[in-house]
């Protein structure tokens, strides 16, 4: 009310100008105020002027006001229609047994506080930079070839033995040869019981999703670089404190070559893999992608769920005894990633994976924003520990 008035003495003094003193029309039109209250104590000939123009002024104003109280009433519906489909959309989601809900809560009273590992976030987060400093390292790429390298010294001292898997692969959008490579790590090549832990090493070769240069191959900060520059830092930990099961660390190639659509373009390394596969075969598979998103949210992948609940949940279990809550016990979206083709295979796999990057439009994936910059230490470190201490149960 205290701006309304303001506004309408402000109309009457403009008002006052118009038809005052120095508008020509001399004393006879000056209109006179009460300067205590602004309103008039005496007309003349141009009062009447006066209060037509500041009439209508008024009206504009209670229009004007009328109209933001309308916009915000707008936004108001807006949010509210907003905060229905969002309610809707959780209810359409999957469903998990009451079952489930409960073993995941006795595993997380039940265990005592676990202790931290010794997983330098630093070093990994340090490991994730200079992976990006090499440059694009999508199929045939300079940066690969280069990148090839930077994970080979890293882990040729650290595991029992490597293994680099090359291979050759039509590419079906050039006339031109693919030259692939999965680098294998493994830490006691001689037990039976095993478990693999993989990440894709290669970026994609475009940006669909960029606003300004959607062809252009991506630096893949996090989809891409994140999920290995853990597993380096794991494998230094192994090396360190060796855990029960034989571990086959698995950086895969070839993850993100497919158009958006043709899916028989993606997982072209870990399709190979499972077809010319290291004996023995793994009981479990661990896939990281996409986990260094500084808004780190981790959901359930349904179709990891579906192949391995109790992994699962024994992975969230430890996330909620260390007190990461970027590890959310709730479904997410269903992920067709380098687990399938293991899943496919009858072994389980699953995808430890933040498709929200960094909001749950996923704005910054497949676009020239995945960099350095958005992603964490933290985030590293968050999921670098959970991984390593369900191994350490094993
Ligand atoms: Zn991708």
């Amino acid at each position: 009310m205290t701006l309304l008035k303001t506004k309408i003495k402000n109309v009457i003094n403009l008002a006052n100008s118009l038809v005052g003193g120095d508008n020509g029309l001399g004393d006879n039109n000056r209109l006179i105020f009460n300067n205590d209250n602004g309103f008039p104590v005496g007309k003349n000939n141009g009062f009447f002027v006066t209060v037509a123009i500041a009439i209508i002024a008024i009206i504009a104003i209670v229009v004007e006001t009328r109209h933001a109280l309308s916009l915000q009433q707008l936004q108001q519906q807006q949010l509210q229609r907003q905060q229905r489909q969002r309610q809707r959309r959780q209810q359409q989601r999957p469903q998990y047994s009451n079952l489930a809900m409960i073993m995941f809560l006795v595993i997380s009273l039940s265990s005592p506080l676990m202790a931290q590992t010794g997983f330098d976030a630093d070093r990994a987060f340090d490991d994730l930079v200079a992976q990006c400093d090499l440059g694009t390292r999508e199929p045939n790429s300079a940066g690969a070839a280069v990148a090839l390298k930077f994970y080979q010294e890293i882990l040729e001292p650290l595991a029992d033995e490597i293994h680099l898997q090359n291979f050759k692969y039509d590419d079906p959008y050039a006339d031109r040869k693919l030259d692939l490579t999965n680098i294998i790590a493994r830490f006691q090549p001689e037990k039976s019981e095993r478990i693999i832990l993989c990440a894709h090493w290669d970026t994609r070769p475009r940006a669909e999703y960029d606003k300004y240069f959607p062809k252009k191959p991506i630096i893949g900060a996090n989809d891409g670089a994140s999920g290995v520059a853990v597993l380096l830092e794991i494998a230094r930990q192994l090396k360190e404190a060796p855990v029960n099961p034989g571990i086959d660390i698995i950086l895969f190639d070839g993850e993100d070559y497919g158009a958006p659509g043709d899916l028989q373009y993606y997982l072209i390394g870990s399709r190979y893999y499972v077809d010319h596969p290291l004996h023995p075969l793994p009981r479990q598979v661990i896939l990281l992608d996409m986990i260094g998103d500084a808004n780190l949210t981790i959901k359930i992948d349904p179709v990891s769920y579906q192949s391995a609940p109790r992994v699962m949940e024994e992975i969230w279990a430890i996330a909620a005894e260390i007190g990461y809550d970027q590890f959310q016990f709730v479904p997410g979206a269903s992920m067709y990633d380098d687990h399938v083709p293991f899943i496919e295979k009858g072994i389980p796999a699953i995808d430890l994976i933040d498709f929200e990057y960094p909001g749950p439009d996923n704005q910054y994936w497949h676009t020239h924003d995945d960099t350095v910059d958005k992603c964490s230490p933290e985030s590293l470190e968050a999921v670098g520990n959970v991984v390593l201490s369900w191994l350490y149960r094993q």
